[in-house]
């Protein structure tokens, strides 16, 4: 039943695509609650930061906003008006009641896997005057309490159908943050996927820290893999098309490789992260797999799918990391050939193993060599957009663009189109010629029908 409530909150979301998952739910959970969404913080009753704590920079980030949000808090308590500040995701699961400590301005610190208790929380940072801390990992609860949208923002609609991670990689937070790798059931996976497509989504992005490793209870109650997983919600009305990410190399298997030759939905689009090109690192990393594994894998993934675009992500000046390594990183880019990629700079995060290593790379190695990888991915991604010209793509248009009969969408690819036609296109697969490329973009027309 909906509470009788005037309130608003402002929800602000950092980090990756399960993060904004997660607070497409919360947005969910406070509207049943009768709250509706600000984008003016200064005038809301609630305040949500939906962190990110992969990198150093994501989380003390939240901290400076904190600061502000403090203020605006301590003016609004000047006219007689209250604030609740609420920090949820990764920072708030690492750090816990630290937060509470740095910002006491802070009354709910909660954790991902306890945002189904969010409304019956908030209620509880309202009455009463200590901090409130819910960081514990109840597993399945979270899924089955939160329900499913009633509406898809966008033609495009994330599915988180695994949670947590399992792989420890030295440099990561993920498994701490996030917990152990949990995959969601399959039949409650169809189910959601069908009321996002009731709802107009035609592409379904399934999440997962660790997507690929996917092994749901399937309805024998036999598990099912990733592969599996996709055969079924291809088969859902009005799903065009599916992606998922991210994927770890140990888990990509020989089904879910076959399923890109043989899904049509399947977009032959794959986020595969490598990290380095040098097996010393990836040893170090803990990343179970070695550089010639990775190139060997993605010439199957090739043999299966010739015009897959590839994906990654890197870390540059892992401790320890040589100008040798580094090169082998470069060897491996140029070996492989991607369409786009992430790069980073290793951030040591606090009790992660790689941390505590003697031998960090001085900053201004770290930026030199990622500016050298950077520009060679970028040129690579230039290179893949360019082979489009000419060529009449389909195009999943997610929302007007800003010029008179323009509209926005991604090509299979996953590259961004902006295209011209006659008509309304938002919300609508449309071919598009391609007439001029960018490195992070293309341009065309949609002909007449
Ligand atoms: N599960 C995925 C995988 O296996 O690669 C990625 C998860 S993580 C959210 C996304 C990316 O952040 C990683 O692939 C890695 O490149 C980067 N990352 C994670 N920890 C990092 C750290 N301590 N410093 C810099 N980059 C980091
Ligand atoms: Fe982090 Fe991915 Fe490694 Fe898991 S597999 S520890 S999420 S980088």
């Amino acid at each position: 039943m909906q509470r009788a409530n005037t309130k608003t909150y402002f929800l602000k979301t950092f980090g990756c695509q399960m993060n904004v998952y997660d607070s497409e739910r919360m947005a969910e959970a406070l509207a049943r609650d009768g709250y509706s969404q600000t984008e003016d913080v200064g005038n809301a009753d609630l305040v949500i930061l939906n962190t990110c704590h992969i990198r150093e920079k994501a989380a003390e980030k939240v901290y400076s906003d904190l600061g502000r949000i403090r203020d605006i808090k301590d003016t609004r308590k000047r006219d007689g008006k209250e604030t609740v500040i609420a920090v949820a995701g990764c920072v708030a699961q690492a750090e816990g009641s630290e937060i509470t400590r740095r910002q006491p301005a802070v009354d709910l610190v909660i954790g991902p896997q306890s945002y189904h208790r969010l409304p019956e929380l908030i209620v509880r940072a309202e009455t009463k005057s200590e901090h409130i801390v819910e960081t514990e990992f109840p597993g399945d609860e979270k899924f089955t309490a939160m329900k499913a949208p009633r509406r898809a923002s966008s033609p495009s609609a994330f599915l988180t159908v695994q949670e947590g991670c399992d792989k420890f990689c030295t440099f990561c937070v993920v498994p701490y943050t996030r917990g152990a790798e949990f995959s969601r059931p399959v039949a409650k996976l169809e189910a959601e996927a069908r009321e996002l497509a009731a709802a107009g989504a035609k592409e379904l992005v399934l999440l997962g820290q660790n997507v690929n490793a996917y092994h749901g209870e399937g309805p024998s109650g036999r598990a099912m893999g990733l592969a599996e997983l996709i055969r079924r919600l291809a088969d859902i009305d009005g799903i065009e098309r599916i992606r998922y990410m991210t994927s770890h190399p140990r888990d990509m298997s020989d089904d879910l490789i076959a399923a890109h030759a043989e899904v049509p939905q399947l977009m032959p689009f794959l986020h595969l992260p490598v990290q380095s090109g040098s097996d010393r690192m990836l040893t170090a990393m803990n990343r179970k797999h070695r550089a010639a594994e990775y190139i060997d894998l993605i010439a199957r993934v090739r043999a299966a799918r010739p015009d897959i675009a590839l994906s990654s992500d890197f870390i540059v000046g892992f401790p320890g990391e040589t100008e040798e390594d580094a090169e082998e990183t470069i060897a491996l880019v140029k070996a492989v050939g991607f369409a786009q990629a992430f790069s980073f700079k290793y951030s040591p995060r606090p009790g992660t193993p790689a941390a505590a290593l003697e031998v960090q790379v001085p900053e201004d190695v770290k930026t030199g060599r990622l500016h050298r990888l950077q520009a060679l991915l970028d040129e690579q991604q230039g290179a893949f957009n360019a082979k489009t010209l000419g060529s009449t793509m389909p195009v999943l248009f997610e929302r007007p663009g800003r010029n008179p009969g323009e509209f926005i969408g991604r090509s299979p690819y996953l590259q961004l189109v902006h295209a011209v036609g006659d008509g309304n296109f938002t919300g609508r697969t449309a071919n598009v010629a391609v007439t001029e490329t960018r490195r992070v973009s293309l341009s065309g027309v949609i002909p007449a029908a």
